[in-house]
């Protein structure tokens, strides 16, 4: 190495090519050294820590550069490469597991060319005439979780482990005990099986977690991966056991006793049979063309999902023909993973500002140096309130990672401290509101701060516009900047002044020609049919969203009843709750409230809620309980119906449960729960029927 680095540094002159080649084995073999440094210091964190610093995205990048210097300069390559390598060494503070059979990784694609390079590989490994042959894959999708081995000895489960470095793990299994949708005992087991699967944490729990934790002023978890890795590495299982884990099982370990299988497909089957939750989105298909539409499919729908996917995993399903293509050190060769673009990228913080929204709460977001991440260009991010700033501690100049996950708002996870500049100062929470400068109020054990100046402009414009939003009246055309433009000339001061907008005057602006004027008129007319369900989540009470807003309408019948109920009365109303109750009975007792409605009223707005006599009580005195995802019915909706009709929606199946409603992906415990509890399990069809006529279909 010493030798090498001479000529490097003693030649200047480019015009010797041997001198030329020199100095790049030179460079590469510096950044392989650097490249494997990196890697290891994020594998820790990642690992072991649970707590990565970068994108996986910028992960897999250092990755791939490593891998290519390594190909292009095999002398270089070392054993204990990370390229070479699963996972991470297992802590200490587990005890040992090794693995009967090794827990491999994945080899990556990233688009098409490289599925189709993987593809022929096969072919060729198969010794089959060309890749179109076919070769039979099944197509899975890749969680974005934990790989874990559980062992079923007699059916029992006797040992969970982590994957560690794919030879030895760390046992967890009190920790695994806990998790709901894992069996401790299995159906018709045979003497051993191993089984292997992603644990996750869902979607909807890791909201409720962040919720719990953004109240009790702690830091939000990054993501749902992460936080599903921190739950499952608990020295107390008990913790384990409040975080809601699940897991679905994908692929089979060592096994003693059994059916003889033919394919991965029948291995998953089995599993199924065996009570173990195997994800219900898999599919045999013939060629790549048909992994190309699964994987673009699920690009497409990845959150309609209640777990995380980061891709597509592609398997060659023959289990002799799995044997026969082997794997290499570290990932089989008879399967890859087809990965999705980023969620989670890093940039550049410029600044942090902070912005008025229509209750008055100050929220500071981050404005970003454009990146493209989640599918868009995001350049401001959500940084919640000022005790996330602070527990997070970003500061402008910053290199934070950014998430953007569907259609969440996007937010800034954190910062990458060992990008820090020198010299970057933490950010303090502004004094003053940045729209009308008075004092911005925290109130006591609140998580947020408070403009508290009902006439500040920006609450008005944030108002406003949520009034005329598609949530709210769905005023076409009434975008924020016409609203802001009508305040600014002082056509309006509250959504009531919308129905009363000096049209003549409007029509001496810029831009605003006689089309444009009939369209916002008439959509201002249409706008005061709507439901009175609307107009309550236009008025943007504070808690107040569509199904309480439904509840309030149907119950009182009419916005003057809703003005003069007291807190019981509405927090009587099943389904609403104290919180919402106290929110709806302060708003109406303010007098901008009253005035507001006065003059909705005057411009013949519709304050009537549908009779509550509209619908017949079908289910009065059942429970019904609802799984999965139901075409006709969003999860509030569904339960809305069932108690619009005099019936309970209550979380979980007991022995009071009339009926279980089962849409797609439906929870594996609950279904099992109702088959041990024999309580009838019903399609959505039956369910609409249910509704109706509050009868079971037959045979049930
Ligand atoms: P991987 O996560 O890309 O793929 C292998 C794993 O996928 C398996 O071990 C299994 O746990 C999981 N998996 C999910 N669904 C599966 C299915 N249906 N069938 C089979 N396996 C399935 O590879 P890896 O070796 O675990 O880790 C590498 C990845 O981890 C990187 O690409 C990166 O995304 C992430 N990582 C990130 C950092 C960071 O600092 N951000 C550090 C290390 C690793």
């Amino acid at each position: 190495m010493a030798d090498a680095v001479g000529p490097r540094s003693g030649d200047n002159n480019s015009s010797s090519t041997g001198h030329d080649s020199e100095n790049a084995a030179v460079d590469a073999a510096e950044r392989i050294d650097e490249l494997r440094d990196q890697i290891r210091y994020h594998n820790d964190r990642y690992y072991r820590q649970d707590a990565p610093e970068i994108p996986d995205a910028e992960y897999d990048l250092l990755v791939r550069e490593l891998q290519r210097l390594e190909a292009e300069h095999p002398d270089l390559v070392t054993e204990d490469s990370p390229t070479r390598i699963v996972g991470a060494a297992p802590s200490v503070a587990f005890a040992p597991v090794t693995h009967r059979v090794p827990m491999m990784s994945l080899d990556n694609a990233f688009d098409r060319e490289e599925l189709e390079a993987w593809a022929a590989r096969v072919a060729r490994g198969l010794d089959l005439d060309s890749a179109a042959a076919p070769v039979g894959y099944l197509c899975e999708l890749k969680i974005d979780g934990v790989a874990c081995s559980i062992v079923y000895e007699e059916g029992r489960m006797v040992q969970a482990a982590t994957r560690g470095n794919g030879r030895v793990g760390e046992d967890i299994t009190a920790n695994v005990a806990q998790i709901a949708d894992i069996p401790t005992a299995l159906n018709n087991a045979p003497a051993v099986v191993e089984v292997r699967g992603e644990i996750y944490m869902p979607v909807s729990m890791f909201e409720t977690l962040n919720e719990a934790q953004e109240a009790a002023g702690l830091p939000r978890y990054a993501n749902p991966r992460n936080t599903a890795a921190g739950s499952l590495r608990q020295k107390d299982p008990s913790i384990t056991a409040g975080r809601g884990l699940s897991m679905w099982a994908y692929q089979l370990g060592h096994v003693e006793g059994g059916p003889e299988l033919a394919g991965h497909g029948d291995a998953l089957d089995w599993l199924n049979d065996l009570g173990l939750p195997v994800n219900p989105e898999r599919r045999r298909v013939a060629t790549i063309d048909d992994v190309i539409e699964f994987t673009e499919h699920w690009l497409q729908h990845r959150h309609d999902l209640d777990y995380e996917i980061d891709g597509g995993v592609v398997k060659v399903d023959g289990l002799a023909r799995q044997r026969a293509l082997g794997s290499t050190a570290k990932a089989p060769r008879w399967a890859i993973a087809y990965k999705f673009p980023p969620e989670e990228r890093t940039t550049t913080l410029k600044a942090i500002e902070v912005s008025i929204g229509r209750t008055g709460k100050a929220t500071p977001f981050a404005v970003l140096e454009p990146v493209f991440v989640g599918g868009s260009t995001v350049q401001m991010a959500t940084l919640h309130n000022d005790d996330q700033v602070r527990l997070k501690d970003v500061r402008p100049g910053d290199i934070v990672t950014v998430r953007k996950a569907g259609d969440v708002i996007p937010e800034v996870l954190g910062p990458v401290l060992s990008r820090r500049a020198e010299g970057l100062e933490p950010w303090m929470f502004p004094t003053e509101c940045p729209s009308c400068g008075r004092e911005l109020v925290r109130p006591e054990g609140e998580a947020h701060t408070f403009c508290v100046n009902p006439a500040c402009p920006a609450q008005r414009l944030a108002r406003i516009s949520h009034f005329a939003s598609r949530g709210g009246l769905d005023i076409e055309g009434m975008g924020e900047s016409r609203v802001a433009l009508f305040i600014e000339k002082g056509f309006v001061t509250d959504a009531g002044d919308l129905y009363f907008i000096p049209w003549e005057e409007v029509a001496e602006l810029e831009g605003f020609g006689r089309t444009s004027i009939d369209n916002l008129r008439a959509a201002l007319e249409a706008s005061k049919d709507r439901p009175l369900a609307s107009l309550l989540v236009g008025l943007g009470i504070r808690h107040l969203g569509p199904s309480g807003a439904e509840l309030l309408a149907r119950h009182f019948g009419h916005m003057d009843a809703i003005m003069t109920a007291d807190t019981d009365q509405m927090a009587e109303i099943d389904g609403l709750g104290p919180t919402i109750a106290a929110s709806v009975a302060e708003y109406f007792a303010g007098d901008d409230a009253r005035a507001l409605v006065a003059k909705l009223r005057e411009a013949g707005v519709n304050l009537e809620g549908p009779e509550a006599s509209d619908v017949a009580r079908t289910l009065d005195g059942m429970s019904i309980v609802v799984t999965g995802t139901l075409d006709g019915f969003s999860r509030d909706g569904a339960s809305d119906a069932i108690k619009q009709r005099g019936g309970k929606s209550p979380g979980s199946v007991s022995k009071k449960t009339t009926a279980l409603v089962v849409g797609a992906e439906p929870g594996v415990s609950k279904l099992s729960k109702a088959e041990e509890l024999n309580i009838p399990v019903i399609d959505e069809s039956g369910f609409v029927r249910l509704l109706e006529t509050g009868e079971l279909p037959e045979g049930d």
